[in-house]
């Protein structure tokens, strides 16, 4: 298929594109290079905003586009907190441009990137998609609003969606040439890294008196390649006036502090750690059950275990610390 995909210069972009490819599908990047970079795009790209409706309609038309995976967004839980209109002004007003967009051009099927975070803080682990949405942080509330807004879209207008729910997302493309390059960076894998590469002195924990175990929040950590492959399988599940949601994670839960140990022994680096306030918009706990993406996509993660996730992420940091700089 001709697929458009906002935000394929970024992180998750950028594996998702190489997974396409593999698949043999024609994939077209389309992004402001605002977060994003060049050189993590190995096919075609559009440099433009998705709040430029013009630039998505010449897009669409110009690549004969039949499907649109949409990436393209802010996605920091605690900036989104001191500043929740950039979050729904991208976010939302992005997404809204961008249906606009297809409806005028005839494209009518949409893969959209979702999260965790529209979960809040879960009464019940591990997460399953008809749970309560309750988000506690605006950029969990601006997924929110869109997968409404797909929902009517799909009611209204025959739209057909898949939006995948990411849980925490890190590691790299075995291969070692693309990978994960924030500025700044605030993901818990990578900040850890940069301590063993010498960037910082100790990593912050964002508080160490949550009611868990060991007092650190709890995530579910996905190995980057396998949420990408997730993106493939959603191509052929979109049917017309549907949304169908999946999570995506694997199931069992990490602490902060569990996650520093294993950077520690994936790096050989002692890794100081010290204790920081609480992160505004933080939930404690977040674990998938992503039993209905198993089910239905036939999804199956090639990296589930977080000591892998963490040798890859780290063969990326080693040989690029100053990432795609
Ligand atoms: N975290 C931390 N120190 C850091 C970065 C993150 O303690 O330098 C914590 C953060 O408060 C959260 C967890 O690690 O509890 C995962 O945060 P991240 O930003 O990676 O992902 P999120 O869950 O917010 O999407």
């Amino acid at each position: 298929m001709n697929v458009l995909l906002t935000g394929g210069a970024g992180y998750i972009g950028s594996h998702v594109a190489r997974v396409l490819a593999a698949a043999g599908h024609r994939c077209v990047a389309y992004d402001s290079l605002v977060k994003g970079h060049r050189q993590a795009v190995a096919g075609e790209l559009v440099v433009a905003d998705v709040a430029d409706g013009q630039a998505l309609r010449q897009a669409l038309r110009r690549h004969a586009i039949e499907v649109v995976i949409h990436l393209a967004a802010f996605i920091e839980a605690g900036e989104s907190v001191a500043q929740p209109g950039k979050y729904f002004q991208n976010n939302v007003l992005g997404a809204w441009t961008l249906l606009e967009a297809m409806r005028d051009c005839g494209v009518s099927k949409i893969v959209f990137s979702s999260t965790a975070a529209v979960y809040g803080q879960p009464s019940r682990l591990p997460i399953e998609e008809a749970d309560a949405l309750a988000p506690v942080n605006p950029y969990g509330a601006s997924k929110v609003c869109v997968e409404y807004m797909l929902r009517a879209y799909a009611e209204a207008h025959g739209i057909g969606c898949v939006s995948l729910r990411y849980f925490n997302v890190a590691g790299a493309d075995p291969a070692g040439d693309i990978g994960e390059a924030h500025e700044p960076e605030t993901h818990l894998v990578p900040r850890v890294l940069q301590v063993a590469l010498g960037a910082a002195a100790a990593v912050e924990i964002f508080g160490d008196d949550y009611d868990t175990p060991d007092g650190t929040c709890i995530r579910d950590y996905i190995h980057v390649t396998d949420l990408a492959a997730a993106h493939v399988l959603a191509l052929g599940a979109i049917r017309a006036s549907q949304v169908r949601v999946y999570n995506l994670g694997n199931g069992e839960g990490f602490s902060v502090k569990q996650v520093i140990q294993t950077c520690r022994q994936a790096t050989g680096h002692p890794i100081p750690a010290k204790v920081a306030p609480r992160r505004a918009g933080d939930p404690l706990r977040l674990v998938a059950s992503s039993a209905k993406a198993a089910a239905e996509l036939s999804w199956r993660p090639k990296f589930p275990d977080l000591a892998t996730i963490v040798e890859h992420a780290w063969a990326w940091h080693r040989n690029h610390p100053r990432g795609y700089a």
